[in-house]
């Protein structure tokens, strides 16, 4: 790569902003310095077998295994085994073996939509293992066996985890759909696991609406036969319809179960779970996870990441329908026998204070949140923060995207007080778990770095050819070797697997995101792989330009793509949404041109600018590119798989005022 293009990019990001831990953090920490975290990185991957031999100890085994690891990464021949002998439960580890220890720890505090109207529940570990067993106790009685898909599409209420660990309990395999999907979106999912049995609610309550999920679900079912049973759970008692001998309510049956059930002993590599991803490059994969490796993944990286301890209340605001919620809210926190906030509200419900008034109500000690909410939450205003007290934080998180750094800051000081490490974590549906991220206590953070590998993750940077790159360099971000949490195949389609992911760049595993790295050996994610642009010859990441203009005092969000560029190969092309209260103008697009073209460099120079109100997102708050790049290129027909939109009402904006610019 030539030199100039790290330079385009390094001379915005520079490495001079740097927050070490502090001593007080320090002194508490799992691993305390840089110098220990370097040693034991080191040693997971010059000795993956012992470092992961020693690990598998942390979850409670009813069979022991003999082989760590069986990996080929051949690229026609994929396979990938971790602890293949060893015979476990998943639900087992969450649930039962806190019992002697834990019964009367509160494992979760469901903290309901409306503050106002309904209380904080919280849920004992013993309470939690009672409601499983009756739900486990359910789905048998109603015909579900070991190995059969479990479709879940639940809101965030206590029962969608009962429901979770429950198919874990009785080897059921779990898909869980985000709540927020459609009735398309739910029935392809359906078919895709041939799933027969469909948990939903009446409805679900998100701030002041209610959502028609049995309605959704109804519709979705037109297109499934095969669905022989729906299981309904009721939230808010709202009027819905019926289908006799198909339709059975669960507080009903859960008078005629009992609460005792055996946990089903499963193999390491029998399937935990599927769980389609977001859906932002194209039609959603089916992500096989499996059991042993997982758990043993999920419940390490939750301790030493957000440096987890015995007592700590722990917060991740995700939704059970992702993988953050699968890995950081129901196993990885629950294997670790941690009491958590199990939230159903929003951000902005019943205003702005909503997360920091949470915080304080249940004394939070590790907050975990996506860049999305951050900068929706920048935009209301800082007195939406400083009401409130936040001094039982410890430890920040964020996961989803790339964080501009001045949301970075914004949650640095503004809601961490200036104390609180931020772990910016790098990872995907795929990895099962976090991959990249400063330890809290050993890495000091740069703001918008995902920084450096967790034990046992060794990145590779390669070229377009596959070359390694080494030192400071920019590329494609790929992962040699295999973790335990690693995804094992996209669901019925071992084919699709190995070309998605091992076929690129053979004997390594291919993300699809582009990175930097720093002479430091930090990490920055880029953004997709797809979306690096080429200016004139210079490869320029979507993130930073983003970064540069949000860093603009006017600017809330920005979305940079590339289009078809005459002379330069490809322009620059710039969605931004401008902070509540400031008007579009043609100044201000003349200010914000010269600002990038200052803080990146001239070759950054955006060619076009549209403001806009809002952008397309996933349901899970990404921005879609590929949608905003072919409306920046005009092509406004095949604008793709459009179903994981969270409203694609913005679509139609989005393109009108497109056609007005031209
Ligand atoms: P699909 O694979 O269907 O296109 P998706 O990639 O959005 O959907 P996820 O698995 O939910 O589905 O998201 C993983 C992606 O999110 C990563 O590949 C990366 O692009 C982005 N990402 C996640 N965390 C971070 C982070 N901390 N910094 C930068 N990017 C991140
Ligand atoms: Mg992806």
């Amino acid at each position: 790569m030539a030199e100039q293009d790290t330079k385009v990019t390094a001379a915005y990001s520079g490495n001079e902003e740097v927050y070490p831990p502090s001593d007080s953090f320090r002194s508490k920490a799992h691993v305390a310095s840089m110098e220990e975290y370097e040693e034991m990185w080191q040693r997971s991957v010059d000795d993956p077998e012992s470092f992961w031999r020693e690990k598998a100890d942390r979850i409670d085994w009813f069979e022991p295994f003999e082989t760590v690891k069986n990996v080929s990464y051949e690229p026609r021949n994929v396979s990938i085994k971790w602890y293949e002998e060893g015979v476990l439960n998943a639900c087992y580890n969450a649930v039962d073996r806190h019992l002697d220890e834990r019964a009367d720890q509160t494992a979760f505090i469901y903290e309901p939509n409306d503050p106002n109207t309904e209380e904080a529940q919280h849920i004992t570990y013993a309470e939690l293992h009672e409601n499983v067993c009756k739900f486990a106790n359910i789905l048998k009685k109603n015909g579900v066996k070991k190995g059969d898909r479990v479709t879940i599409y639940l809101p965030m209420i206590p029962a969608a985890a009962y429901a979770m660990l429950a198919c874990a309990r009785i080897g059921a395999p779990h898909s869980v759909v985000f709540a927020g999907f459609s009735p398309d979106s739910l029935s392809d999912r359906i078919l895709d696991c041939e799933s027969t049995f469909l948990i939903t609610a009446d409805e679900g309550v998100r701030a002041t609406k209610t959502v028609p999920l049995k309605e959704n679900a109804d519709q979705a079912l037109e297109k499934c036969p095969d669905v022989e049973t729906v299981l309904v759970v009721q939230r808010t008692g709202g009027d819905i319809d019926w289908t006799e001998g198909r339709d059975i309510w669960y507080h009903e049956e859960l008078s005629t179960v009992d609460a005792e059930c055996e946990c089903e002993p499963m193999n390491a590599e029998d399937p935990l779970f599927i769980l389609y991803t977001s859906g932002s490059t194209g039609k959603p994969k089916g992500v096989l996870h499996t059991t042993g490796g997982y758990c043993v993944f999920t419940s390490l990286t939750h301790e030493y990441v957000f440096d987890y301890h015995e007592g700590d209340v722990f917060w991740c605001t995700a939704d059970v329908g992702w993988i953050t919620g699968h890995s950081y809210i129901v196993y990885g926190p629950l294997i670790n026998g941690a009491t958590q906030v199990f939230f159903e509200g929003t951000p902005t419900y019943p205003d702005a204070s909503r997360l920091w008034d949470v915080v304080d109500k249940h004394d939070v000690n590790i907050f975990y949140t996506a860049p999305t909410a951050i900068r929706a939450l920048m935009r209301q205003g800082d007195e939406y923060v400083e009401k409130t007290d936040r001094s039982s934080l410890r430890v920040l998180g964020t996961v989803g995207e790339p964080i501009n750094p001045e949301a970075w800051r914004w949650y640095y000081n503004k809601v961490g007080n200036g104390k609180c490490p931020i772990v910016d974590t790098w990872w995907q549906t795929e990895t099962g778990g976090i991959m990249i991220t400063p330890l809290p206590g050993a890495v000091a953070q740069k703001p918008g770095a995902a920084s450096k590998p967790f034990f046992g993750i060794q990145p590779e940077v390669v070229d377009n050819a596959g070359n390694i790159q080494e030192g400071a360099c920019e590329g494609v971000l790929t992962i040699a070797d295999s973790w335990p949490g690693q995804m094992r195949t996209v669901y019925k389609n071992h084919e699709r697997f190995q070309n998605t992911y091992f076929s690129q760049f053979p004997g390594k595993y291919f993300t699809g995101d582009g990175c930097r790295r720093d002479e430091d050996g930090y990490y920055w994610i880029t953004g997709r792989v797809d979306d690096v642009l080429n200016v004139s010859g210079h490869r320029i990441g979507t993130a930073e330009l983003e970064s540069a203009l949000v860093a603009h005092d006017q600017v809330a969000e920005a979305a940079v793509v590339g289009f078809p560029h005459e002379v330069k190969g490809q322009g620059i092309y710039a969605y931004v949404t401008l902070l509540k209260d400031v008007d579009p103008s043609e100044e201000l697009r003349d200010e914000l041109v010269q600002y990038v073209r200052e803080h990146i460099g001239p070759i950054a120079k955006p060619d076009f600018i549209q403001f806009t109100p809002s952008l397309p997102k996933t349901r899970s708050g990404k921005i879609m590119r590929r949608i905003i790049r072919k409306i920046a290129a005009g092509e406004f027909d095949d604008l793709g798989d459009t179903s994981t939109l969270a409203d694609p009402g913005v679509v139609e904006e989005l393109i009108d005022e497109r056609k007005g610019m031209s």
